[in-house]
């Protein structure tokens, strides 16, 4: 977590008020804790279970509005906005969602296989004629995040159909009637969020059906959407030029100036007809304390937390099938090592059965290992999830009774680690064949459990103390 305010910031932040003290503290989307910079608070944010609703503020006036659209009516030589000029300001309801995208692309290549008298090859011939071209089947798999956002207020003309780049970096604050101003309107919501998702996935596959499988079929899957709703502000301007007419829609936070309507639609925007009642969650603002005895918990980032006075485990998101009794390698390697949380999931067996050799080795694989802090890419997680799976069963665990400073913070909360397995497990199979079913193994987790491993800096890369063999890319981390 960095404080320097002349750090550029990019993504999505929520702005909440303190309860120690009332200031107003900024956090990025993925952060639920934080410490209050006014009066040192340490506060914990629940978001709740149905998606939360964000309010992006206006920023700009009506006056910077004004001189944007006077600014282009000089460029294009027609008369400026008259003195009859209104403005109407909206808040238009967007959803937004956050994914992960397994796909996989099958290609055929074409390889020229040499045959001996190869040799007498010059580079005058047009051809080879020596050569035959052999046909070669790749199935490219790959992960990656998937983010997008759509409308979810009435047809309104003009109005983006998406935040598009304007979510790179918003700061929204928890909507409530509240917080709108009075003389601007918050549009219903009319779209729900199961048909968001619905228009998401189309989307997703008519961007996978942009490549066109050269054998088999191609596959786009999407995996832990997880949604919130924004309202973005926008200015709606109408003024006479002269004899005619103009009506401009500008963004309410760059002023940037989106569209001149020529013609007035009759239809008034703001119907409300097609209401339905669509529940949101609200966040909750909290001291980060032990549950049991009082004394306030770390204020870094983490799904789990044990308590310096009492030695209590407070895990910030309740799983049952969570064991939370911790583990670590019984060596824990030396003072200068790090060492890093993963978590191990048990499957039933009709899972772990099949495990082995979907990961290609002839052993039985009871459990499915899944790194607990975030890398940068997803493609380095996924293999080291695979070379840790195939290792667990080589590990002895020891229980763990105590923090140190060694101890990275557990960054992937369990639901996100069943969700993560789910897509490993599916990477896995489409990385074999991709005629494989697809299985749902997130409702077949028999136990989730944490263990920490020892991990020492080697050049580029971060190695593990035990076998010295397991790696991944340091800058991922
Ligand atoms: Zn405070
Ligand atoms: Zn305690």
């Amino acid at each position: 977590m960095s404080n320097s305010a002349t750090k550029r910031k990019t993504g999505f932040y929520i702005e909440v008020g303190c309860p120690g003290c009332g200031g107003d503290l900024e956090l990025q989307q993925d952060f639920f804790v934080i410490s209050c910079k006014h009066c040192g608070s340490v506060l914990r944010i629940r978001m709740p279970d149905t998606p939360p609703v964000y309010i992006v503020p206006k920023k700009v006036s009506r006056r910077e509005i004004r001189f944007n659209i006077d600014r282009l009516l000089k460029e294009s030589k027609q008369p400026l906005t008259g003195s009859d000029i209104q403005y109407k300001q909206i808040y238009y309801p967007y959803w937004h969602i956050n994914a992960v995208v397994l796909k996989t692309r099958n290609r055929v290549e074409y390889i020229a296989e040499r045959s001996a008298e190869g040799y007498g090859y010059s580079s005058y011939t047009r051809a080879e004629k020596t050569s035959v071209p052999i046909k070669e089947k790749k199935t490219e798999v790959t992960l990656s995040p998937f983010s997008a956002s759509f409308q979810a207020g009435m047809v309104m003309e003009n109005i983006p159909s998406s935040l598009g780049v304007r979510t790179q970096y918003i700061v929204a604050a928890p909507f409530s009637e509240e917080n709108v101003e009075d003389d601007i309107h918050a549009l219903p919501v009319i779209i729900p969020w199961q048909e968001a998702f619905k228009r998401l996935e189309k989307s997703v596959q008519t961007v996978g059906q942009i490549n066109i499988a050269e054998f088999g079929s191609n596959k786009t899957v999407l995996f832990r959407p997880i949604a919130s709703l924004i309202y973005f502000p926008f200015y709606i301007v109408e003024s006479h030029l002269g004899d005619k007419y103009g009506r401009w829609i500008a963004d309410g936070v760059t002023g940037r100036i989106i569209k001149n309507v020529e013609r007035l639609s009759n239809s008034s925007p703001y119907e409300e007809s097609n209401r339905t009642k669509i529940e949101f969650g609200k966040l909750d603002i909290d001291h980060h304390r032990c549950s049991n005895c009082g004394e306030d918990l770390p204020g870094e980032q983490s799904y789990i937390y044990i308590c310096n006075n009492c030695q209590q485990l407070t895990s910030m998101e309740q799983v049952n099938r969570f064991n939370t009794n911790l583990e670590i390698t019984s060596n824990s390697g030396s003072d200068n090592d790090i060492l890093i949380p993963f978590w191990s999931l048990k499957f039933e067996s009709n899972v772990s059965g099949s495990m082995g050799s979907s990961f290609g080795t002839t052993e039985k694989l009871e459990n499915l290992v899944i790194p607990a802090i975030r890398l940068s890419n997803f493609e380095s997680a996924y293999k080291l999830s695979r070379r840790m799976t195939v290792a667990y069963p080589e590990l002895d665990l020891d229980p763990l009774m105590q923090f140190d400073k060694r101890f990275k913070s557990v960054l992937i909360g369990p639901s996100e680690a069943i969700t993560l397995a789910q897509v490993v497990y599916a990477r896995e199979r489409m990385g074999i064949s991709t005629s494989l079913p697809l299985k749902d193994i997130t409702h077949l987790v028999k136990e989730l459990k944490l263990f920490y491993m020892p991990f020492h800096p080697e050049q580029y890369f971060m190695l593990d103390s035990i076998f010295n063999s397991i790696t991944f890319v340091k800058s991922t981390m």
